[in-house]
C-alpha cells in the first residue's frame, strides 16, 4: 500500500463504515495529492458514494482517520464546516435553480447560503460579475448566460452544477459519476472540462464509463466491497487478475 506524500490535500486510514450491521467501507486506505485528478471506479455497492459521504461529513466513519491536509481532522467536522473548508461535492442529478437563468445561478452560489431573492436584489459588483462570467467561461455555458436553467439540455445542467461548485472556488472537488446520461459528445467535453481543473483544484471523480475513464484518468483506484482492491493506470487496473475477477469481468459476462 503506497503512502502519502508531503503533499497529500486527503487522507483516509482504516477507515469503517457500518449500515445496521453491514460493512459498507471496510478498512478503507486512500491518499490523495494536491492538483490530483483521481478516478475511482468499482461496481454497484462498492461504497463509492459511502465514501464521498464520508469525507463531506454527511455520514460519519465507525473508525479510521479522515483527514484534508495535514491539520484538519474532518471526522469531528459537521457537513456545513467541510464545505466551508473548500470541499464542494457534485451530486449524480443536477440540482439547479429551474426558473433562474445560467448567469443568476452562479451568482446565487457564488453568494453563498443567503436567501435567493436577497442575493438576486442585491447589487452585483463588477467584480462578480466578471467572475461569473469567467467561471460561464470555463464550464463552457458562456453563449448560455441568460438562459433559463431549466430550459438547459441534461449535459448542460451538468456543467453547470460544476460551474456552481467552482463559484465557490473549492479545493476539492467531489464528482459522483457525471456523465451519467450524457451523450457522447457531452460526455468527452466533461471529461476536457475536468482535465483543465486538474492542478488548479484536486478532484475525485466517480465513474462507470471506462471510455470516459480512459479519456481521464491518470490513476485509477478501485473499490470493492468498501475496500480498496488496487491503484494504477487505466492499463494496469484493466489487467490486474483481481479486478478482472471481480469488477470488469463480472460486468463483461452480463
Ligand atoms: P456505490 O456508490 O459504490 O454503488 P454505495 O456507497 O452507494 O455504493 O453503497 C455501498 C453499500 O452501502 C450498499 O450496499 C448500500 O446499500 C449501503 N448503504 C449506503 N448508504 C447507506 C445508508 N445510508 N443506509 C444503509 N445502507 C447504506
Ligand atoms: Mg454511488
Amino acid at each position: 500500500m503506497s503512502l502519502p506524500t508531503p503533499e497529500f490535500i486527503l487522507l483516509l486510514e482504516n477507515v469503517n463504515k457500518s449500515f445496521e450491521g453491514f460493512c459498507a467501507i471496510r478498512d478503507l486506505t486512500f491518499y490523495m495529492d494536491v492538483g490530483e485528478l483521481r478516478v475511482v471506479i468499482g461496481p454497484n455497492g462498492a461504497g463509492k458514494s459511502t465514501m464521498l459521504d464520508l469525507i463531506t461529513g454527511r455520514t460519519r466513519p465507525d473508525s479510521g482517520k479522515i483527514e484534508f491536509g495535514k491539520d484538519t481532522d474532518l471526522t469531528r467536522l459537521s457537513e456545513f464546516e467541510i464545505n466551508r473548508l473548500g470541499v464542494g461535492r457534485k451530486f449524480q442529478t443536477p440540482s439547479v435553480y429551474s426558473d433562474h437563468t445560467v448567469f443568476e445561478n452562479i451568482w446565487l452560489s457564488l453568494a453563498g447560503p443567503r436567501s435567493v431573492w436577497s442575493t438576486l436584489f442585491s447589487r452585483l459588483t463588477s467584480e462578480q460579475r466578471d467572475r461569473i462570467h469567467g467561471v460561464l467561461k470555463i464550464v463552457g455555458l458562456g453563449a448560455r448566460a441568460g438562459r433559463q436553467a431549466g430550459h438547459l439540455s441534461h449535459g448542460e445542467k451538468q456543467w453547470l452544477e460544476i460551474g456552481m461548485l467552482l463559484a465557490q472556488d473549492p479545493s476539492l472537488l467531489l464528482v459522483d459519476e457525471p456523465a451519467a446520461g450524457m451523450s457522447d459528445e457531452e460526455t468527452a467535453r466533461t471529461g476536457e472540462l475536468l482535465l483543465s481543473l486538474a492542478g488548479k483544484h484536486s478532484i475525485i471523480v466517480i465513474e462507470h464509463d471506462m471510455t470516459f475513464v480512459r479519456q481521464i484518468a491518470r490513476k485509477v483506484t478501485v473499490l470493492h466491497q468498501g475496500h480498496v482492491l488496487c491503484e494504477g493506470t487505466v492499463d494496469q487496473v484493466q489487467s490486474d487478475e483481481r479486478v478482472i475477477e471481480s469488477y470488469l469481468g463480472r460486468k463483461k459476462r452480463t
